[in-house]
């Protein structure tokens, strides 16, 4: 790791961290097939998980070196009391431009303006299916249409651009992208269609859903069924996120693709990543992580493990030689 002219973080493959991914909890309120088993995980106990105070000073220190963008997720960061709160803090630090949250928009509806209020900018929403059923099948206690809602509030209380997140399994919505993508013609929103990652996911997910391992649907596959809508490509905002990102004819919103498993790109990678429980991870998909929060309760300084994430982070994933993460799964890391 090197701290360049400006003071800014920058990994030893030359990679400037401009982008903060917080977990603000391993806690869901739904338990999605490929994302954790249906009798949950063993959670994290209350005063193992980063309190706001101690979030805020992290995300502090990163934007005194070099951070704009912070992203809240979880598990369901909905979940957790007060976000607005929250919010607020980030708002207020210097240097914070962007704040972001993906969530499954299960409590968007009631919660999208008082976050707006404090400052949110914007929101992905997790959106597999536009069948009801299916959508309670996928996410095991999800219900489409309080999502649904969501997504509208969100939209009401100026939360843009609303991108939506859509998870592809085999046969399970492989039927629905053609549909899915075609909400890009009305809404002025970013549908963005995401690989899916082995991330600590590979036990049967139950009755109806392929095995685990059959489940995989590359881009090019999505790319062979989207075909008939004549994708056109449309610049991306490299620097904020993976997706390449394309417009219907005639479309208002975008549809797009993310591939950590078909295209590498690790290059541009531009984040760290903060887990609920105070660890540092510099790469979603290695196991590498730096303990931050018992440095931050005997009150010593941030920075040098900022800096040691740094010098940990991969200078890319090992998913195609097979090295996949083992300890956590995508909701404790913060998908
Ligand atoms: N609960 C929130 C939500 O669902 O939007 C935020 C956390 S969730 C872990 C973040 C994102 O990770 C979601 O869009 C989810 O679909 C995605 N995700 C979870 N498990 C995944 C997997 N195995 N492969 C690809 N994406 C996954
Ligand atoms: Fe919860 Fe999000 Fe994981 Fe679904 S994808 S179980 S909503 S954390």
């Amino acid at each position: 790791m090197d701290i360049n002219e400006q003071g800014n973080l920058k990994d030893q493959f030359g990679r400037e961290i401009i982008y903060l991914r917080v977990s603000l909890t391993d806690r869901c309120n739904l338990r999605c097939v490929y994302c954790m088993p249906e009798e949950g995980v063993d959670y994290r106990h209350h005063e193992q998980i980063m309190r706001y105070e101690e979030i805020a000073e992290v995300i502090r220190v990163a934007a005194d070196h070099g951070v704009r963008a912070v992203r809240l997720t979880g598990g369901e960061p909905l979940v957790r009391k007060d976000v607005p709160r929250l919010i607020e803090m980030i708002a207020g630090i210097p240097n914070i431009k962007d704040i972001s949250m993906t969530t499954n928009a299960m409590l968007l509806e009631e919660m999208a303006a008082p976050l707006a209020a404090a400052g949110l900018n914007r929101v992905n929403i997790s959106l597999d299916t536009l069948k009801p059923e299916k959508f309670n099948k996928i996410t095991r206690f999800g219900n489409f249409e309080k999502v649904w809602r969501g997504i509208l509030a969100a939209e009401k209380s100026g939360l843009a651009p609303i991108k939506l997140n859509t998870v592809v399994i085999r046969g399970i919505n492989t039927d629905e992208l053609v549909d899915l993508a075609s909400l890009s013609l009305e809404h002025p929103w970013r549908i963005r269609f995401i690989e899916l990652m082995p991330v600590n996911n590979q036990v049967p997910w139950g009755p109806g859903f392929p095995s685990p391992e059959n489940a995989y649907y590359s881009i090019q596959e999505m790319k062979e069924t989207l075909a008939p809508l004549k994708l056109e490509p449309v610049p991306t905002d490299i620097g904020f996120g993976p997706a390449r990102e394309f417009r219907l004819e005639g479309g208002v919103g975008t549809a797009g693709f993310i591939s950590p498993l078909g295209e590498h790109f690790c290059h541009e990678c531009n984040r760290l990543r903060l887990t609920a429980d105070g660890n540092i991870r510099p790469c979603l998909l290695s196991d590498i992580e730096v303990p931050v929060l018992p440095a931050l309760r005997a009150g010593e300084p941030v920075l040098p493990y900022l800096r040691k994430a740094l010098d940990l982070k991969p200078g890319r994933h090992e998913l195609a030689e097979n090295h996949l993460p083992h300890q956590r799964c995508m909701l404790e890391i913060g998908g």
